[in-house]
């Protein structure tokens, strides 16, 4: 394993390294700097985000630059602002302990005067973001007619946010005689576009193989109806206490809603999206970086160039639309050799997708089923536990209270101490999770029987079937009729010979239990009742879950109540 020094790097920036933490170089550290620092040729460097390649850019480029000149000399571009003042920061503290360059980052947002006074003082190394590098360009504040490097960070994002003319324009005016340096997580035609216009001859550097995924995150998915997601993702979140994570929707609208949705249910949870004022953005990202804020809702571009480190967990509510971004979502944890897990919610017709994912990524993909109600409790609970046990106590300040304390509690023996102790905050957990139903779907079973249409449902069952000459239709059509309830507000319908099931938005449960009171069909009685949902293929004691039919009661039916659940057996 080599050392930072070895590389060729002046004693200073070593110790800047050191000093920031670095202790030996990454791989893509140890195989770029030593080519880099020759500044005599361009470079494709094909990595993953989080391997460490601002420095592996950042270190030759300030070796390369001459202090005593204050003409613009190097580019950095980068996706997205965020971006931008991340490598900008990184810059700074690598020459912490080596020579004072004038670094400045412009990017949109932000007062583009004060941007230009900055750079109007004599940049070295600009860190910009395409956009407001034109507009620079345009109002003649920037002269890239003195660039020596130009450093294209992300590549592949630049180019997935539109900025191709951007980047084309900013080429052009760049001298012939530069290096150009690229790096891309990915490799699409855009990018080798890039490099055939742009670049000669240049050293090429794939980090790992290409296109596979950092192997330090594991990559799972659930699999649920579209409408239970947001109770799966409080179970997964339940499930995970310690978790500080990343979600990511694929709308604006959706991240703002399960954001506040979250928020409302009492996690510590906020939204990053594109309709939030630069200000705003920027409040959220501090908190999330400073560990204030545990869940991040984003979307997929806001996000971008997000480098937080120790994000344990990034979750996705729906596939993107385009494979590379699963890439680019994931990527923001198991940085710098970190672990992270990553978890996709699909729905049975994405499972050919995550076949795709694992295929271009080469590595697997796990089910991973949602946590049942008591599997969450129990995970609190111990997580409670072990913060009882973890706690500071601090004995100076509690000690005048405790005698009063152990006054109130003398006649309760341990274990009942312990067990009421537990109760106070388990039994908020258990109240919410006592009747909560299997939300994993069966991989196995085809055909249409998905309902996308609404949020919760109770699970019915009616006495009426296939042998009443009713189909899919007429049944809903009777169900509509006398519960006065809309198509959407009905979902998945499941027809059997003498009766069938089907479900309802939850809320509707009493509603329709009155509205069927007495009613008949074709002379007969029509009953329904609330049945738990059958989840075969899932986790736990099936006998709960089947129906049996009774040795003697024909077809009437009696509710038992077993766990919580109420239960019918025919
Ligand atoms: P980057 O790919 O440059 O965004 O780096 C990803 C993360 O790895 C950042 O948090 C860096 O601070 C960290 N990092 C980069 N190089 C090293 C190194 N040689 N040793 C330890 N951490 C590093």
């Amino acid at each position: 394993m080599k050392s930072f020094e070895s590389l060729g790097l002046s004693k200073g920036l070593v110790e800047s390294v050191q000093q920031i933490g670095f202790e030996i170089p990454t791989p893509i550290q140890e195989k770029a700097i030593p080519v880099l620092l020759k500044g005599n040729r361009d470079f494709v460097g094909l990595a993953q985000t989080g391997t460490g390649k601002t420095a592996a850019f950042g270190l030759p480029l300030l070796e390369l630059i001459d202090e005593e000149s204050r003409h613009t000399q190097a580019l950095i571009l980068a996706p997205t602002r965020e971006l931008g003042l991340q490598i900008a920061s990184d810059l700074e503290n690598f020459t912490e302990k080596f020579k004072p360059f004038n670094i400045v980052a412009v990017y949109g947002g932000s007062s583009i005067s004060e941007q230009i006074r900055k750079v109007k003082r004599g940049a070295q190394i600009i860190v910009a973001t395409p956009g407001r590098l034109i507009d620079l360009v345009d109002r003649k504040a920037i002269n890239l007619g003195t660039i020596q490097y130009v450093v294209l960070d992300e590549a592949d994002e630049m180019l997935n946010m539109g900025f191709k003319e951007d980047l084309d324009k900013i080429l052009s005016f760049t001298p012939d005689a530069k290096n150009t340096w690229l790096f891309s997580a990915t490799m699409p035609r855009e990018v080798k576009a890039i490099m055939k216009n742009y670049m000669t001859d240049p050293y090429e550097l794939t980090i790992g193989e290409q296109n596979v995924g950092n192997i330090n995150i594991e990559h799972h998915y659930v699999m649920v109806q579209e409408r239970d997601k947001y109770l799966a993702l409080k179970r997964i979140l339940d499930d995970n206490p310690e978790i500080f994570g990343l979600i990511f929707c694929r709308t604006r609208i959706d991240t703002q809603k399960i954001a506040e949705m979250l928020m409302k249910d009492g996690y510590n949870a906020d939204a990053l999206h594109g309709d939030l004022t630069q200000q705003q953005r920027d409040r959220v990202m501090l908190k999330f970086r400073n560990r204030a804020l545990q869940i991040l809702v984003a979307t997929d571009v806001a996000a971008r160039g997000i480098d937080v480190e120790d994000i344990t967990h990034v979750i996705h509510m729906n596939l993107p639309d385009e494979m590379e971004f699963y890439t680019h979502r994931s990527g923001r944890t198991a940085r710098a050799g970190k672990r992270g897990i990553s978890i996709a919610m699909i729905s049975r017709k994405e499972l050919g997708r995550v076949k795709q994912l694992e295929k271009t990524l080469k590595s697997p993909f796990k089910r991973m089923m949602v946590p049942t109600g008591s599997e969450v409790c129990q995970k609190q609970l111990l997580a409670l536990m072990h913060k009882v046990r973890e706690v500071k106590v601090n004995e100076d300040e509690i000690g005048e209270f405790l005698p009063a304390v152990y006054e109130e509690l003398k006649d309760i023996t341990k274990q009942d101490l312990i067990k009421r102790f537990a109760s106070i905050e388990f039994n908020r957990f258990l109240d919410y999770y006592r009747n909560a139903p299997d939300l994993n779907v069966d991989e196995r079973r085809s055909g249409s029987a998905d309902n996308d249409r609404y949020v919760t449902g109770t699970r019915f069952f009616i006495n009426l079937g296939k042998m009443d000459g009713l189909d899919t239709g007429g049944m809903l059509g009777f169900i509509e009729d006398v519960s006065g309830l809309s198509r959407n507000s009905i979902g998945k319908l499941e027809l059997k010979g003498a009766y069938s099931f089907f479900e309802i938005e939850k809320d509707k449960t009493d509603l329709l239990m009155n509205e069927f009171k007495g009613v008949e069909y074709k002379g007969r009685q029509v009953r329904i009742e609330v049945t738990e949902r059958k989840t075969p293929g899932s986790r736990g004691d099936s006998s709960k879950r089947d129906f049996h039919r009774g040795r003697s009661s024909g077809n009437s039916y009696k509710a038992s109540k077993t766990s919580g659940f109420k239960r019918k057996r025919y």
